[in-house]
């Protein structure tokens, strides 16, 4: 049974305790995974979701410049009068919010036209990339520049789109150019959520800083071709990874894409702490739980066990107590007997020889009245030592049968066997030279019956009992401090199987 073995209540409850901390950690692990695959998902859509309303937005600019376009190739419109050619030329999108304005500049960079007057600013672009990279080539298309700061007011620092104007045969005439402050990107970051240390940038295909949260005026125009981060940029349209940034140093995970139809890339991302901290303070928690959970278990394991193991040994005591005699220290009566009557089923079953030896000390009432009790009890005990001192086969049992009586039981021996083993008893309490003057003897002796069924049938283990007792009594008869053997010759001077005291 489990609940008898501690050591078995120990090793069961240190595996249960293993196995709710494995399930702990893969509950864990999958809560981890499940909040790298949140903000996965929430910095895709961000990143999306800022594609998407650049994209749009740099669409609909890029209509109005090619708006400009048409509207110069149109004769008509050059004929009307200044105000309302200004309004056909720039549409409303030009005055919406965080757009700058609209100019066309001529072959040598100087304003004709502007869409915040009629009579255009004095301004000059042939030093800006937007007014150079147009002159330079022809398929440029849209360009989108580096961030500058205008020189015209209602300034803040902006980028500029640029589409070129030529003639019919090619040659450069001058560019459309209209500015986007980039506040209109920094106000579209701050209405992301992207957690304490979360970041997000729109960048040039060429690795210029447009944007950046968090803001730093510092990084605005800075180039990020070589760094880890742009590396990964530039190696397809879109993608996740997990990087470190070379502005701040922290890791995040990154998602990124080109926006397309246009020299930009964006790319949003969350940092590892903020991915996790929710996860680790529930991690902190379950885990002390369960922790606090285990302890208690093996705790209340060892306790239990300690328990058990005292209760064993209690038990243990107590059994070894119900078997012995409490003066001698023998086997009592009843463990005899059980040992007895089981041996003379084997006996029985197998027909090998079975002795008994009854002992009974002689004159011991007259010992006692003689030496006090006291002394009567110390006689029996070193009686019981010369019977156990003799009794040194595993199968053999000594016991006390009753008041100064004793019982052997030899299995496995025959009568000349068990006559050898009570004469070495005889003789080890005679030898004791224990003085007894109300005996004839004078000192203190034993007398002692043998039953065997070596030498003869008995019907049952009671008629075995008792045969062992009249060979006892016959012997007491016979003078006492001898052994005799059932059944007993005619007389006790008959020899043979009776031994003689050996005085
Ligand atoms: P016999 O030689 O015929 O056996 O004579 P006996 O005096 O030994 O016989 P009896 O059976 O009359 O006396 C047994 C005595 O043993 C009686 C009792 O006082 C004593 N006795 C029995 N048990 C104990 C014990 O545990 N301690 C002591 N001190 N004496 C005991
Ligand atoms: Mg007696
Ligand atoms: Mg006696």
């Amino acid at each position: 049974m489990v609940t008898r073995r501690p050591n078995v209540v120990i090793v069961i409850s240190f595996m249960l305790a293993c196995a709710i901390a494995a399930i702990a950690v893969w509950v864990l692990a999958q809560m981890r995974d499940d909040a790298l695959r949140r903000a996965q998902d929430s910095v895709f859509n961000v990143t999306l979701l800022v594609e998407r309303d650049v994209s749009r937005n740099l669409e609909l600019y890029d209509l109005s410049l090619r708006a400009v376009i048409q509207g110069l190739q149109q004769p008509g419109v050059m004929a009307l009068p200044p105000a309302i050619r200004q309004m056909v030329l720039f549409d409303g999108s030009a005055s919406a919010k965080d757009m700058g304005s609209m100019l066309v500049l001529d072959a040598a960079g100087n304003a004709i036209y502007d869409s915040q007057s009629q009579i255009p600013r004095k301004i000059n672009g042939a030093d800006r990339d937007y007014f150079i990279a147009q002159r330079n080539s022809p398929n440029v298309g849209l360009y989108i520049s580096r961030p500058f700061m205008p020189r015209s007011s209602g300034g803040g620092v902006s980028i500029a789109l640029s589409r070129r104007l030529s003639n019919p045969d090619g040659s450069f005439v001058g560019v459309v150019v209209g500015t986007l402050r980039l506040t209109y990107f920094s106000r579209l970051f701050a209405g992301m959520n992207l957690g304490n240390s979360g970041s997000m940038a729109l960048m040039l295909s060429d690795g210029t800083m447009l944007m950046r949260r968090p803001y730093d005026p510092k990084v605005i125009g800075i180039n990020l071709t070589g760094t880890p981060n742009f590396e990964r940029f530039t190696q397809a349209d879109s993608g996740d990874f997990f990087g470190t940034a070379a502005i701040d140093g922290v890791e995040r995970w990154y998602a990124f894409q080109h926006i397309e139809g246009f020299p930009l890339l964006v790319d949003v991302a969350v940092s590892t702490r903020d991915i996790y901290a929710n996860w680790r303070h529930r991690a902190w928690i379950i885990g002390s739980l369960i922790a606090a959970l285990d302890v208690a278990i093996i705790a209340l394991a060892l306790l239990f066990s300690e328990q058990l193991k005292r209760r064993l040994e209690v038990e243990e005591a107590l059994r070894v107590l119900a078997r012995t005699d409490g003066l001698t220290g023998l086997n009592n009566r009843r463990t005899f007997e059980e040992y007895a009557e089981r041996e003379w089923l084997v006996t029985k079953r197998t027909g090998r020889p079975l002795s008994m030896l009854l002992i009974d000390v002689d004159n011991f009432k007259g010992f006692n009245d003689l030496y006090g009790h006291s002394a009567g009890d110390d006689a029996l005990m070193a009686v019981a030592r010369c019977i156990e001192g003799n009794v040194r086969r595993p199968g053999d049992v000594s016991a006390r049968y009753g008041g100064e009586e004793f019982a052997v039981l030899l299995p496995d021996t025959n009568e000349i066997g068990a006559a050898l083993i009570a004469e070495r008893m005889r003789a080890a309490v005679e030898a004791m030279q224990m003085r007894h003057v109300a005996s004839a003897h004078h000192v203190l002796t034993i007398s002692v019956g043998i039953a065997s069924t070596a030498i003869h049938r008995f019907t049952n283990y009671r008629a075995f009992v008792n045969a062992a007792d009249t060979a006892l009594y016959e012997a007491k008869d016979a003078g006492r401090n001898r052994i005799l053997c059932y059944p007993v010759p005619a007389r006790a001077d008959t020899p043979g199987l009776v031994a003689q005291p050996t005085r």
